[in-house]
């Protein structure tokens, strides 16, 4: 099959054997893929990682042991638990210590034609779902994800700041909870998407002069904590999202003195993404910019990277 792989720094198009999936594993054809920030920084480095790139996608099962999945439409959840240890049995496998990751972490990913994924990670998708739409699911659940860790409502504002793919996402799931939804983004283009749905917008957060309750960093770079601390309100929560290779620098004095929480936030939870997605309509195929076919994927990673774009697709 071809795949797209990290080698050091490099990504490469290459023919790879079909992946064998093991007895618990479905093989999937993958249909569309994603490029997401995270792809971006495993090629600087972040993670060490080395083999097949890509944890978002949608796919058709060819084959499983359990002969109902084979044909089915799916979306695979992306941490790969061993099932086995404390972590494991206490409730929370994605912090598994043993885990592997899809496409990040000792697991080849989705920019390929086959995968393979334990069964318990897909999810059957209903037929309103869109290829496209089922891309987003990853993401997607990661910014509903932010719901559940500070639980807003309708009196609270929330910041967030950055206007890639998963800042635009959770200023949508975040408005379903309160109106009060501001984004800072350096992309006019990108943010007219959300103004358009009643989204404040601004290319400096100092423009409203005020602070916010809950401030989610989806800025994807180091800077983004720092600028957070400057506009939260005392006792406020901020989210981070980014993940980066590198360091970031903060005042932590002013996080003791304000009596900030941060909260890191990772992957959240397909089954929500897939029930918020049959009740909310939101901004998703007007966030594709292009979509090439897998064989064009070191163009497809340029094109990734241009700070206009939003997604870039990747189509075996
Ligand atoms: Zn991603
Ligand atoms: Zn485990």
């Amino acid at each position: 099959m071809k795949a797209i792989a990290l080698k050091g720094r490099n990504i490469c198009v290459e023919e790879r054997p079909d992946p064998v999936p093991t007895k618990n594993e479905a093989l999937i054809r993958v249909t569309k893929a994603g490029i997401c920030n995270t792809d971006l920084e495993l090629v600087k480095g972040y993670m060490n990682f080395e083999g097949i790139l890509g944890h978002e996608f949608v796919g058709r099962v060819v084959e499983a042991c359990e002969k109902e999945w084979i044909g089915r439409r799916v979306v695979g959840e992306i941490n790969i638990p061993c099932g086995q240890c404390e972590i494991c049995f206490g409730g929370d496998p994605k912090h598994c210590p043993s885990r592997m990751v899809l496409g990040i972490q000792q697991k080849d990913g989705v920019f390929a034609e086959f995968v393979t994924l334990p069964l318990e990670n897909l999810h059957a998708l209903p037929s309103n779902v869109s290829e496209i739409e089922a891309v987003f699911v990853e993401p997607l659940a990661a910014a509903i994800a932010i719901i559940d860790q500070i639980y807003p409502d309708q009196n609270n504002d929330a910041l967030i700041l950055g206007d890639g793919k998963l800042g635009l996402l959770a200023a949508q799931v975040l408005q379903t909870r309160t109106p009060n939804i501001f984004c800072v983004g350096r992309h006019p283009r990108k943010l007219a998407l959300i103004e358009k749905r009643g989204i404040q917008t601004a290319l400096d957060a100092g423009k409203w002069d005020r602070k916010f309750d809950f401030i989610v960093d989806a800025t994807g770079n180091p800077q983004g904590i720092a600028e957070a601390l400057c506009f939260i309100k005392p006792k406020g929560k901020i989210v981070i999202k980014s993940t980066f290779e590198g360091l970031a620098k903060i005042d932590i004095s002013a996080l003791v003195v304000s009596e900030i929480q941060l909260l890191g936030s990772r992957c959240g939870s397909f089954a929500k993404a897939l029930e918020f997605l049959k009740k909310e309509t939101l901004e998703l195929e007007s966030m594709v910019d292009v979509d090439f076919p897998l064989g064009k994927a070191l163009e497809a990673f340029e094109r990734a990277k241009d700070p206009e774009v939003i997604k870039v697709l990747l189509t075996p």
